[in-house]
């Protein structure tokens, strides 16, 4: 039997270039898809971008341009940035133009009408326009958006409803039994209690008029376009195409043994709430696990353009390298706490972990290969010693990571890099080399190092990928080479070690 997953981004709204926090959400989520390749025989990386929503018009009309010429240009920074930071998804899905998404959408609106679950009734709300959310005056801040800390607009209007109400037992179920597992468990904890406290029915439609008549047309209605949540949350499935018959929908969501969801705090009660309610109501399986990320922060509030504090991505790779930018996001933040970032920081962990650790590691194990045995991996007959600690790093980072903490599996990492290192002071090759009867040792220290230095790329793979192939092809090993612990040692004698590029050259501490 086949084992595949799903795993998606959440779909950023495009009204504005990316800033930080998505570079955040990408680099964690084609990590977590690329660690869960190394297990499973197929997995499908969903990301894309949310254009039916009427931010997207305010911003075009605020720069003078036609909405779907606006969206389709910041859609394509989005795709950029995540070429930039060498993440590769399988699909990127432009819900304004995605034809499958279109038809996805409209066949979900389909299916919860079938099952009673849409209704028109009067709403009156406070509505911030930039969460495209209508507020409880309970839940905002001194009369304030919490996100936006603007004040929201009353808005008063005949919407189509669903009867969220009625899934509110089969959430709690779902919720309890670990079928639906939220990452980490306070999140899944504020849910349940929001669960348990009662759902009301929710808004899933607005009026054409103030929506400007751009968005996904309600099934029978001309006069209402889709609310932004029934049109934007079902991207996940349409984008696999489940309503056209599309083979992937059932080999990477219906017969998938993970569906993942990787959000930021702010989206969760519409991904473990709306969403499964919605998904119920079609009679479709529900995703398996949500993994909730904190906020990228500056002095202590969330990035986002409208609060002028966004930090440029593009800036950062120009001034110090994806692979610094892709690195620091991983290594250094809690997969779900806040943190602030400062480029002190990206440099900090890029010099230390990559230049001077893991870096000066495969330059040494490489040049005394070259240096004392002609470039070519000896075979060496003692027992180095450094097996244990390659099972034990292996184990820690697997572990790590199928708890979706990329910072813990990066430090255990950076353990045996350390441990490396110690290992070849320790034994001093260039002692070794100079006394013909240490023949044999100077073979077994070469060979298990090389072999670390194999291992170090294969577990830094989910990481920084392009790296990991540079340090394999620096070996002469094939760049899909894949770590068994048992088999460590395996086929690195007799390979011929190319002279070491400078895989992570130091960068420059930033003047201040
Ligand atoms: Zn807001």
């Amino acid at each position: 039997m086949e084992r595949t997953a799903f795993i998606s981004t959440t779909i950023p709204y495009v009204n504005a270039r990316p800033h930080l926090g998505h570079a955040l959400e990408f680099v964690e989520t084609d990590a977590y898809a690329r660690f869960m390749r190394t297990k499973l025989d197929d997995v499908f990386f969903l990301t894309g971008s949310d254009e039916n929503a009427l931010k997207n018009v305010l911003a075009a009309e605020a720069a003078k341009m036609s909405t779907a010429d606006l969206v389709a240009r910041n859609a394509r920074a989005f795709q950029d940035l995540q070429s930039a930071l060498r993440c590769v998804p399988d699909h990127f899905v432009r819900t304004s133009v995605d034809p499958l998404h279109l038809a996805g959408a409209t066949a979900m609106w389909r299916r919860m009408e079938a099952a009673g679950d849409l209704y028109p009734r009067d709403y009156e709300g406070l509505y911030c326009v930039g969460c495209e959310q209508f507020y409880e005056p309970v839940e905002l801040v001194d009369g304030r958006c919490p996100e936006h800390l603007t004040e929201p607009e009353r808005v008063r209007e005949q919407n189509w409803f669903f009867r969220l109400s009625r899934y509110q037992d089969d959430l709690l179920k779902s919720l309890e039994s670990g079928a639906l597992v939220i990452h980490p468990e306070t999140r899944r904890n504020e849910v349940i209690s929001f669960v348990r406290a009662g759902l009301a029915d929710i808004s899933v439609s607005r009026s054409a008029t103030r929506a400007r008549g751009w968005g996904i047309p309600v099934p029978g209605d001309d006069s209402q376009v889709m609310y932004v949540w029934i049109d934007a949350l079902t991207n996940y499935t349409n984008a696999l195409g489940w309503t056209a018959d599309d083979p992937r929908y059932q080999r990477f969501w219906a017969d998938a043994t993970q569906r993942v969801h990787v959000m930021g705090k702010g989206v969760i009660r519409f991904h473990a709430v709306y969403w499964p309610a919605m998904l119920l109501s079609a009679g479709l399986p529900l995703p398996t696990d949500l993994v909730v990320h904190g906020y990228i922060t500056a002095g202590g509030r969330k990035l986002g353009k409208s609060l002028g504090n966004a930090v440029d991505p593009d800036d950062l790779i120009a001034r110090y390298g994806a692979r610094a930018v892709r690195y620091a996001l991983l290594a250094t933040f809690a997969p779900f706490g806040d943190g602030d970032v400062t480029e002190e920081r990206i440099v900090a962990a890029y010099n230390t972990d990559l230049a001077n650790g893991l870096g000066n590691l495969v330059s040494r194990v490489t040049s005394m290969i070259g240096r004392y045995r002609g470039g070519v991996v000896p075979a060496g007959s003692l027992d180095g010693g450094l097996g244990p600690a390659v099972v034990t790093a292996a184990r820690a980072i697997d572990s790590a990571m199928t708890g979706y903490d990329h910072r813990a599996a990066i430090q255990h990492l950076n353990t045996l890099v350390g441990q490396a290192n110690a290992y070849v002071d320790e034994h001093a090759p260039w002692h070794l080399a100079k006394q013909a009867e240490e023949a044999d040792r100077l073979d077994t220290c070469l060979l298990h190092t090389a072999a670390v230095v194999r291992a170090l790329a294969a577990l830094l793979r989910p990481f920084l990928p392009d790296a990991a192939e540079e340090i394999l092809v620096t070996l002469g090993q094939p760049a899909s080479y894949r770590l068994d612990p048992g088999t460590w040692l395996s086929g690195m004698a007799g390979t011929a070690v190319e002279k070491p590029a400078a895989i992570f050259p130091r960068i420059d501490t930033p003047a201040t």
